[in-house]
């Protein structure tokens, strides 16, 4: 049964995480997940390319900060640093969900997830980088207002302590290591791609139970370049990437060689643009 008043939400600020959030929403679909995806996008993402979003994501909300409410928009003019993050928070506004889970448009789903919405807010996976932080690549969240002006009025006050939104929802949910273990979010929910070999015992054992995979760092999927005909990524001038790292990596590039290009080809020929 799906349910329609809880959402799976993304952010795309530009063309390039379009790609990304495609992907992304493609993945939720394949894995049959029965909440409404969302994106948001912001007024640098093309035209074309908001077309090719509504055809994967049921929503597609613009969020400008600029000139929306005064309290953002204030926020916004002290912190102009904080361009992205503020972005990022807009998904506390989406009132007409009473819960949703937010994924960052690098990340993959490899099996459905419904199962995140059993979660409360504020739920996410520890980051393998300081697990006493969570990574806010993946976390369930409650939308309101209320949290949404705490959350403006908290980076207005002090700011990000990495400059962007992990820091700063790592400071406002800052109980989060020690207050309910049930809001820790097994690390299969947002299995880091390129850091998860540091225990790899651990990879052995539990790798192929992952759920969520998330590219961070500064070296995306679309940043590779890929061989449609090996189905697999080129090795050469995109760093080191192991054998499980380049297993994802070839994962993302067959869905996006599969189900978006097909999309984009489609504008193309239709309006002569993207
Ligand atoms: N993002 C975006 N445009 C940008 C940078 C970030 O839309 O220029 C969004 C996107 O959803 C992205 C998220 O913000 O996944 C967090 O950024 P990123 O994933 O690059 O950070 P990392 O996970 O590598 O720390
Ligand atoms: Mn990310």
């Amino acid at each position: 049964m799906p349910v329609s008043d809880q959402a799976f939400v993304t952010l795309a600020t530009n063309d390039v995480y379009c790609q990304g959030a495609l992907v992304l929403g493609q993945s939720l679909r394949e894995h049959r997940a029965t909440r409404r995806l969302v994106v948001l996008a912001t007024p640098q993402v093309s035209n074309p390319l908001r077309v090719i979003l509504s055809r994967v994501f049921d929503e597609v909300i613009e969020v400008k900060l600029t000139d929306s409410a005064d309290y953002v928009h204030l926020a916004f003019l002290k912190r102009p640093d904080l361009g992205v993050t503020l972005t990022k928070l807009h998904c506390w506004t989406l009132t007409h969900y009473s819960k949703c889970v937010f994924l960052d448009a690098d990340t993959l789903v490899l099996s459905n997830i419904d199962e995140l919405f059993d979660r409360r807010e504020f739920s996410a996976a520890p980051d393998p980088g300081w697990p006493d932080c969570f990574n806010s690549g993946v976390f369930v969240f409650q939308p309101s207002l209320e949290t949404h002006s705490l959350l403006l009025q908290h980076a207005t006050d002090h700011g990000s302590f990495d400059g962007a939104d992990q820091g700063l929802l790592n400071s406002f949910f800052n109980n989060w290591s020690t207050a309910d273990i049930r809001k820790h979010l097994p690390f299969i929910y947002n299995l880091s791609s390129n850091t998860m070999y540091t225990y790899s015992p651990a990879f052995k054992q539990f790798g192929s139970s992952a759920k969520v995979v998330h590219f961070l760092g500064s070296s995306k999927p679309w940043n590779y370049k890929y061989n449609p005909q090996t189905g697999s990524v080129l090795e050469e001038g995109s760093g080191r990437a192991d054998q499980h790292q380049t297993s994802f990596l070839n994962q993302w590039w067959g869905i996006y060689h599969r189900s978006i290009l097909p999309l984009c080809e489609n504008i193309r020929t239709k309006d002569d643009q993207v």
